[in-house]
């Protein structure tokens, strides 16, 4: 049996793809070039294009695409967030993508455990379970976007490890299709359960693994690693333990096969309570040996997490950036949980001191007890893979030794073995990881594009891998898996006979190995199919934008969202005919750029290739909008007379006689009939306000501007009014210069120029004010973003004065050194919840509105789970694509819906059309301006 990836082409092109549309229906099968550029990666170093893309919604889909590949002969992958590190969610056949099955089939709190569809991301599942006061104690740094599907067949672990265990430790059981189609529940069976009996002549496959532990128990006794983890090859480990306790353990050898053995459909976790109070602390220690001394003595106060950063990762991720003395030689980050409030965590916190004062420590430890700021000390950490991704445009961090494990108490000893090795080969290197149990991440920053780099990677592969089984009796894997990165080391690992066993495994559950092929077991190199033209671009592919994507979030296609439309776009094949259909999806709402630990800008990236194409009617509007007066008669002639074409009868009309225009726009724009329009003003806001618009011979002596935007100029929305209205009760009359359109819309629609021309406008017409005050989102990120149009000279120093001036009203307001009196304006208190727009927390306010919101009489503030979720009406999204626009709705209306409130605030007028829109007249929603003038009106008429 070879155990090499076969790279089977078709006979005939798109061969595969007609038989699985012929067999599931064309919704669920993809195979354009869009498509497969996407999934032709996972967040590993490899790139191999498969033939087509199942999108899987049922167990008979899964079944079906498995007899269809066995009885074809063609290798299937199943994927879940693709965010592994191995190269092991890429194949050369059938991608088989479970990110559809995504629910949560069923909770039991008071038995603690969920029974779960393999498609669900990790916090997910952890924001629903934690209202039953639970969580699933696994915890891999990417648990914001990996789905349970990968962990379960990765047998992923994280920090928490040392309190929870692996993923193995917390699986009860898994239901599994085979490649004979068949379905197997997968469990502990005791050896004299007459069910077992049962399912061992149904599936010879299990009779044969059964025996062949039993022959070999000694062999595999002896082979066992002896180190805190291990995800290395299969864990026959686990299946003899079980045998020896009495017992068939079936899922110890189902979880970390890979997708080698079956694809899983639900698997049922153990749950765990969620601490009662949690204590987090950074510890910079002076000297790396005296890290290896003082580990066991932290153990003792049996922390839930112990990770390590040395002193080269400190210097990557930018010791300043994170507050990390300079004469740090390695970071602890420890964790400790109480699981009832009784246990004095400060208590713990002094003990903790206790320990560390007889070692040379650069500075105090810190500690944090609230959840804002523990977060905050572990940011750097969880990012940290993707961060090194910003060092240098060339070296990349390359995961090819990345998830070695040696006993916990020699973890100084292999990380001064690393700094030699990598400083011998002059590779800058970030070692990190959970010294805890062993487990050290070890990524070198190489260009894997020049020659000399390549050599380096080869014999360091060879070097520290045959280092760490040899002197420190370690295993090659602790959480990643094997993937196809180390499948070529397993037989080294674990010696030939066992290997033996291994390929028996899965030839009795795969005799025509194509589930997942060149995974876990291959002879093949770890250096074939590595994708030398990604090491070079500045993506890590980590996923962590599609995690906030709103695309993604609706299609859970891998060509749709943020990390595949970074490989789309920046792929050698790209052209704007073969990628249209995606290129034109995205919203701009820019969550990847504000998330993404690389730095990259996905958004910006569509923008561009939008920009080669402009869309013609989006042009002829924008331009008839910068002329202003036709334009804006037009507008007025809407206000006045909305109360007579805004009723439904007339809106039907509206759409369809406007739909063959639409389709101008994009192939699925309409204006919606249902679609509840915001009031237009019969007189704009300018006009409503002639008097604060500076005289043309007369220059403002005023130094605040109001950039008002087009929604609030063109809608009666009070938005506007209450802006001008605050910064007077703050004693400020603003001035409203002319202005244009910010340029948001315009370049969602490709016409760059248009955009510099109304930013110049701008510039020139904002030059002369000391703060420019906005009301809206997207304005704020746009002004502050105009330096990205003028590459240089003197309109880039000018925006950048700008960009400095630039202030949202909540800003303003929070900083304002006024305090005008305040009352509640309805005299019952409001719950009030925040939807935090994406262009304002892209521009980093994310607090001030939320202070501004609390400070308010009356106002019951209440955190809404998804307020940092994308709403969906990105401007002129709504009427581009309005169904989309309204699915990804759906999960912001559930969240509001949690949170009971009467009022949803937020702080963009385009955002209160689409919330206005969705959640119908039963909550007000309301700018934070609005709400602020009402505190202030409210205060004044008690006055009175
Ligand atoms: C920034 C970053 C940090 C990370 N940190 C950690 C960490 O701390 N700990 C850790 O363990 N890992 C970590 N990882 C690796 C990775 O995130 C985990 O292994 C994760 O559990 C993979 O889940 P996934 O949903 O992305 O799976 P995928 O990558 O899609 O798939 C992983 C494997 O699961 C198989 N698979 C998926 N679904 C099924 C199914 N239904 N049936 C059968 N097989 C299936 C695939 O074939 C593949 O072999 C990190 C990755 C990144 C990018
Ligand atoms: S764009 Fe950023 S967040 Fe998205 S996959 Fe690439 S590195 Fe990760
Ligand atoms: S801008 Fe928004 S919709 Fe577009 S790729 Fe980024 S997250 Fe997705």
């Amino acid at each position: 049996m070879t155990t090499s990836s076969p790279l089977i082409q078709p006979t005939k092109a798109h061969a595969v793809p007609k038989d699985l549309r012929a067999l599931l229906g064309s919704e669920k099968v993809k195979d354009d070039v869009s498509t497969i550029t996407a999934y032709a990666v996972d967040a590993g170093i490899y790139r191999i294009p498969p033939q087509a893309v199942v999108l899987v919604e049922s167990e008979d889909d899964i079944a079906a695409t498995i007899g269809y590949a066995r009885s074809r002969g063609i290798p299937l992958t199943p994927r879940a967030a693709g965010t592994n590190l191995t190269g092991s969610a890429i194949g050369s056949g059938i991608i088989l993508d479970v990110s559809r099955l995504n629910r949560i089939l069923e909770v039991n709190p008071e038995e603690r455990w969920a029974r779960v569809q393999p498609g669900i991301v990790l916090a997910e599942l952890n924001k629903q379970l934690s209202t039953h006061g639970l969580m699933f104690g696994p915890d891999p740094s990417s648990g914001d976007m990996c789905k349970l599907g990968g962990m379960i067949a990765n047998n992923s672990s994280g920090p928490h490890t040392l309190r929870y265990g692996s993923v193995k430790d917390n699986v009860q059981s898994l239901r599994l299709c085979l490649t004979s189609s068949s379905w197997i529940e997968a469990r502990s069976y005791a050896l004299d359960d007459p069910t077992l009996e049962r399912l061992l002549t149904t599936v010879p496959a299990l009779r044969d693994v059964l025996v062949l532990t039993q022959a070999h128990a000694d062999l595999i006794a002896a082979k066992r690693p002896t180190v805190g983890k291990n995800s290395c090859g299969y864990n026959l480990f686990g299946v003899a333990e079980g045998l020896m306790r009495g017992s068939f353990d079936l899922p110890k050898l189902f979880v970390g096969s890979e997708g080698t053995l079956g694809v899983m459909s639900e698997a049922t976790l153990t749950l765990v309570n969620k601490p009662a109070s949690t204590l987090t602390a950074l510890i910079h220690f002076q000297s790396l040996e005296e890290v290896g001394d003082a580990v066991p003595r932290i153990l003792m106060l049996q922390p839930s997490a112990l990770e390590v950063m040395d002193a080269n990762t400190l210097n990557l991720i930018g010791r300043g950036k994170h507050g990390i003395p300079a004469d740090a030689a390695a970071t602890l980050l420890l964790e400790l949980d109480a699981d009832s409030f009784e246990l004095d965590l400060r208590e713990q916190a002094e003990t903790m001191a206790a320990i560390c004062r007889p070692y040379k420590l650069a500075s105090k430890p810190t500690v944090a007890f609230d959840a804002e700021r523990r977060e905050q000390l572990w940011k750097a950490r969880k990012a940290l893979y993707p961060t090194l991704y910003r060092f240098d445009p060339k070296k990349k961090p390359i995961n090819f030794v990345d998830d070695v494990v040696v006993p916990a108490e020699r973890i100084s000893e292999l990380i001064r073995y690393l700094e030699d090795f990598f400083k011998g080969q002059r590779v800058p290197v970030a070692i990190f990881g959970h010294i805890g149990n062993g487990n050290a991440h070890i990524v070198p920053l190489l260009d894997v594009n020049d020659r000399g780099d390549f050599e380096k990677m080869v014999t360091a592969y060879r070097e520290i891998h045959t280092t760490v089984l040899n002197r420190f009796g370690g295993s090659i894997c602790g959480e990643h898996g094997d993937g196809r990165v180390r499948a070529e080391f397993v037989k080294q690992m674990f010696g030939e006979e066992l290997y033996a066993l291994f390929v028996q495994v899965k030839k009795a559950f795969d005799p025509e190995h194509v589930l997942n092929p060149g995974i876990k077991l291959s002879d093949a190199p770890f250096t074939d199919h590595i994708d030398y033209a990604r090491l070079s671009k500045p993506c890590a592919t980590c996923a962590k934008c599609n995690s906030v994507c709103p695309v993604y979030d609706v299609f859970q296609s891998e060509d749709m969202s943020a990390r595949g439309w970074f490989e789309i776009v920046t792929s050698k094949d790209y052209s704007y005919l073969n990628s249209k259909r995606v290129v034109e999806a995205c919203l701009n709402c820019k969550s990847c750029r504000t998330i993404c630990p690389a730095g990259v800008d996905v958004s910006d990236l569509i923008l561009q290739k939008r920009a080669q194409h402009p869309n013609r009617l989006a042009g002829w509007i924008f331009r008839r909008q910068a002329n202003g007066t036709i334009f804006e008669s037009f507008l007025r002639f809407l206000g006045s007379t909305q109360n007579v074409w805004d009723r439904p009868f007339l809106r039907r009309l509206l759409e369809r006689i406007t739909a063959p225009i639409m389709k101008w726009l994009a192939p699925t724009a309409r204006l919606p009939h249902d679609l509840v329009l915001p009031k237009f003003a019969a007189r704009l806001l300018r006009e409503r306000y002639a008097d604060l618009i500076p005289g043309e011979t007369s220059p403002s002596t005023r130094t605040v501007a109001y950039f008002h935007g087009c929604a609030a100029n063109y809608f009666d929305d009070g938005v506007g009014d209450a802006v001008i209205d605050v910064l007077k009760k703050h004693e400020v009359e603003p001035a409203l210069p002319p202005q244009r359109c910010s340029g948001t819309p315009v370049q969602t629609y490709g016409h760059v120029d248009l955009v510099r021309d109304g930013a110049r406008f701008n510039l020139r017409s904002l030059a002369p004010y000391e703060t420019i005050v906005t009301g809206c989102a997207s304005c704020t990120l746009m002004l502050k973003d105009y330096p990205a149009l003028f590459p240089e000279g003197t309109e880039r120093q000018q925006a950048e004065e700008l960009a400095k001036k630039v202030v949202h009203i909540s800003e303003f307001v929070s900083r304002s050194p006024q305090h005008p009196p305040m009352a509640n304006a309805d005299g019952a208190t409001k719950r009030v919840t925040y939807h935090s727009s994406c262009h304002l927390r892209a521009a980093g306010v994310t607090k001030e509105p939320r202070q501004v919101l609390s400070s308010l009489p009356g106002v019951n503030l209440v955190e809404m789970q998804d307020a940092d979720r994308c709403a969906g009406g990105a401007g002129t999204y709504l009427i581009k694509d309005y169904d989309t626009s309204q699915k990804i709705f759906g999960r912001k209306a559930r969240a509001i819906t949690q949170t009971g409130a009467n009022v949803v605030a937020t702080s963009c007028p385009a955002c209160m059309i689409q919330l206005k829109n969705g959640v119908g007249d039963s909550i007000e929603v309301k700018h934070v301006a609005q709400l602020l003038q009402d505190a202030y009106r409210a205060a004044e008429r008690q006055k009175s």
